[in-house]
């Protein structure tokens, strides 16, 4: 506030000339005596205080002094008056008459008389309220900002051109053992200890700040001396000076520490199998991807290991749910522990694990790896207090010998563990190009289709059946359909001769039966007529003890009538054991529904036979019609059928019927139905609700 300076003695005026000058001066001027009396006042002065000059001549400068800064020239005053000091500077506030108060910059020195005595004070008075105010406004800005910072949970920081903290300001949220203001200042971010970037590197975000950009929601992370880690998202942007000259960056840092590490827990969740803790299938597939580029790039080899639990139905069939969990549980961490900690261990589902051994040598490194897993699993544990032992089969395909890409690694991997199993199970097997295709092929087959139903890949297609005399649509054949998300469609010829070998046809045909009941019923919600639904039965669910029960359940879960619901069934399943085959259709029978043979004239069985059986319909099969009209003795054939079929009044239908002369030489021989290409393919049900609709305007 004060400043005194040394000058020389002011040089000698005429008083009348001075004052003149004075009195014009834009500044306020002031003479004062040694009591403090105004002795002198210019207009500006007067003007700045609200006095008239006459007022203000007979008035004290304490008179019109703000009360707090009455006394502050005191002292300065008597030096200067004692010849200490020649004058000062300072600033104060006057009152105005109005009573308000003005900041005045205030400079002070002694008019002295020819012998050096002090005759009066000259005070020179600028009004700098408003630079007073300015200030003023500034601080409160300033003090705004502080408490804000304080508030928020964000630091405050700038940067010198040398991209160096210079100030660090603020709370943040750490738990106190980490200042960052001791840590930071001086330093640029990439010199800063702990500090890791949440992208590759620093080049990136260091050339921005070069060329003095501005940045959003720049992350990184560090960890503090105890080891604790915090994520930091920063915003900043270049400060430059008044000429324009780029003077540093300024901006805020925040800790998202907490939001980090929900989206952590989020993926991780996304990832990884809840049971177990491992990764899950599509963590596995990225892990697998990331291998495959790497191996690539350095040609380096590694394995994928397909793992399969023997027994592990029987163990949950019997033991229950938590037992099969615990046990699952405790085959994840015997298998991470036989594992290198490089190499990656994931559950793929049920009890499928699946290993990437990385950066091997060669197979016998795997093969090593595989007993390893192998005397690992087969170790007893206790699970409810019981012992149980499992044991697992394993599939190996190499990268990049077995196959060079995911979906080939995994398949040739599984196909392996199936040869494993095949292998009477707790073995490992090698993929090899060398194994017939036909098998393994057959394999890859299989492994599919123990997946289908669960994966949802069946569907129905409907084809109808034509009535020859009517012209009308008689009912409907539904015929299974299978696109598997690793082979793509395949027709029932490809799969169903396996899913009979395997069983697996008697949970697919159950599905068929339940599904086609339940369409039947939802096409009469649609206003369709009832319509007649035919259903192909393969001869192991014909064995099936359950048979008839799932029948039952599939009707009474849809509300299918039952006499809206046809089987199909082949001569060779009634020839086998004929005595069951009659118990078991006279059951069939007295639930309502009707029966049909299929493909009749490929087995060995004569229509006088198939008199003791009680049926309803009688299917020629495709390869009689085939050559009608052109070959003689298929016409006969097919002639003999027609009228012997109508002699045990059957309803004889033609299957395979795909030309104008084939349906033209049937009806003439009154066949009933025919069924083929000619009239309609198989197709999709909302597809044949169409056909119906079509064909038969005022029945549909
Ligand atoms: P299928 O029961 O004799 O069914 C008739 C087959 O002949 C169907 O083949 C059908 O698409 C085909 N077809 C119909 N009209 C013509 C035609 O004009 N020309 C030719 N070339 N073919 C025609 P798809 O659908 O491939 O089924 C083949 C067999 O698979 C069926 O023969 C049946 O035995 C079996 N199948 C189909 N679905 C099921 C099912 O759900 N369960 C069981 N157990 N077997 C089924
Ligand atoms: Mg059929
Ligand atoms: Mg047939």
């Amino acid at each position: 506030m004060e400043s005194t300076t040394r000058t020389g003695q002011r040089p000698c005026e005429s008083e009348e000339q001075s004052l003149g000058t004075i009195e014009l001066a834009a500044i306020g001027i002031a003479h004062v005596d040694a009591a403090g009396r105004f002795l002198h006042a210019n207009r500006c002065l007067c003007e700045l205080l609200g006095y008239s000059r006459e007022e203000l001549l007979g008035m004290t400068v304490k008179q019109v002094s703000h009360p707090q800064d009455k006394n502050v020239t005191d002292e300065v005053r008597a030096r200067l008056r004692a010849g200490v000091i020649d004058s000062f500077q300072m600033e104060k506030r006057y009152l105005r008459k109005d009573g308000t108060a003005v900041w005045v910059g205030l400079t002070i020195s002694v008019a002295r008389g020819p012998s050096g005595e002090p005759l009066h004070d000259v005070a020179v008075v600028q009004d700098i309220s408003a630079r007073k105010q300015a200030e003023d406004a500034l601080r409160r800005s300033e003090e705004r900002f502080r408490s804000l910072v304080e508030l928020s949970s964000d630091w405050y920081w700038e940067k010198d051109a040398e991209f160096r903290f210079t100030k660090f300001d603020g709370k943040g949220v750490t738990d106190g053992r980490y200042d960052p203001q001791r840590a930071v200042i001086g330093k640029r971010p990439w010199e800063l200890p702990g500090v890791v970037l949440e992208s590759a590197d620093w080049q990136q975000p260091r050339a921005r700040l070069l060329r003095h950009e501005p940045f959003r929601d720049f992350e990184y992370s560090y960890r503090d001396q105890a080891g604790k880690q915090y994520h930091l998202s920063v915003n900043g942007e270049p400060v430059f000076d008044e000429p324009g000259t780029f003077a540093g960056y300024r901006g805020t840092s925040r800790d998202v520490t907490a939001r980090k590490q929900a989206e952590e827990r989020i993926q991780y969740l996304a990832t990884h199998d809840g049971l177990t803790g491992l990764p899950n299938r599509t963590m596995f597939s990225q892990l697998l991807n990331l291998a495959l580029e790497t191996a690539r790039r350095y040609r380096r080899k590694f394995a994928v290991l397909f793992i399969d639990l023997d027994r592990f139905k029987v163990i949950n069939d019997s033991l229950g749910h938590e037992a099969g969990d615990t046990l699952l549980q405790e085959t994840a961490t015997r298998l991470k522990k036989v594992l290198r900690s490089s190499d990656i261990v994931a559950r793929l589902g049920g009890d499928e694990f699946v290993v990437l051994l990385q950066e091997v040598k060669g197979a016998e490194q795997v093969a090593a790896a595989a007993r390893k897993i192998l005397s690992a699993v087969i170790k007893p544990m206790q699970i409810l207090g019981q012992e149980c032992r499992v044991t697992a089969s394993i599939g190996v395909s190499m990268f990049p010998a077995d196959a060079a890409d995911e979906q080939s690694l995994m398949k040739n991997a599984d196909i392996a563990m199936y040869l494993a199993k095949e292998e009477g199970k707790n073995n490992f097997q090698f993929y090899s190009k060398g194994l017939k295709t036909q098998s393994l092929e057959k394999l890859a087959l299989e492994t599919n289709l123990r997946r289908a139903l669960e994966r949802n890949e069946f569907s129905l297609h409907y084809q109808a059946k034509l009535d020859l005399g009517s012209g009308a649509i008689a009912g409907v054949e539904a015929l299974l359909r299978w696109t598997s998300r690793e082979l793509g469609a395949l027709a029932p010829a490809q799969f169903i001769p396996l899913a009979e070998e395997t069983g697996l046809i008697v949970p697919i045909g159950r599905w068929v039966l339940r599904t086609a009941c339940a369409q039947g019923v939802a096409w009469q919600r649609q206003g369709l007529r009832p319509m007649r639904i035919a259903v192909n039965l393969s001869p192991r669910q014909f064995a099936d003890p359950d048979l008839l029960t799932d029948i039952a359940a599939a009707l009474r879960e849809t509300g299918m009538p039952p006499e809206l619901l046809e089987l199909e069934i082949t001569e060779g399943m009634v020839m086998h054991n004929p005595e069951r085959a009659i118990a078991l259709l006279t059951a069939i029978k007295q639930m309502g529904l009707r029966l049909a043979i299929d493909d009749f004239g490929t087995g060995y069985s004569s229509l006088a036979q198939l008199k003791r059986f009680p049926i309803d319909t009688l299917k020629v099969d495709r390869s009689f019609i085939r050559e009608i009209p052109k070959d003689a003795e298929d016409r006969a054939i097919t002639e003999a059928i027609i009228a012997m079929g109508k002699s045990l009044s059957l309803t004889v239908v033609a299957e395979g019927v795909e030309t104008e002369e084939q349906q033209a030489f049937l009806r003439e021989h009154a066949c009933d139905q025919m069924q083929g290409y000619y009239f309609s393919k198989p197709i999709a049900p909302g597809e044949f609700a169409e056909l119906l609709r079509k064909h038969e305007p005022l029945a549909a």
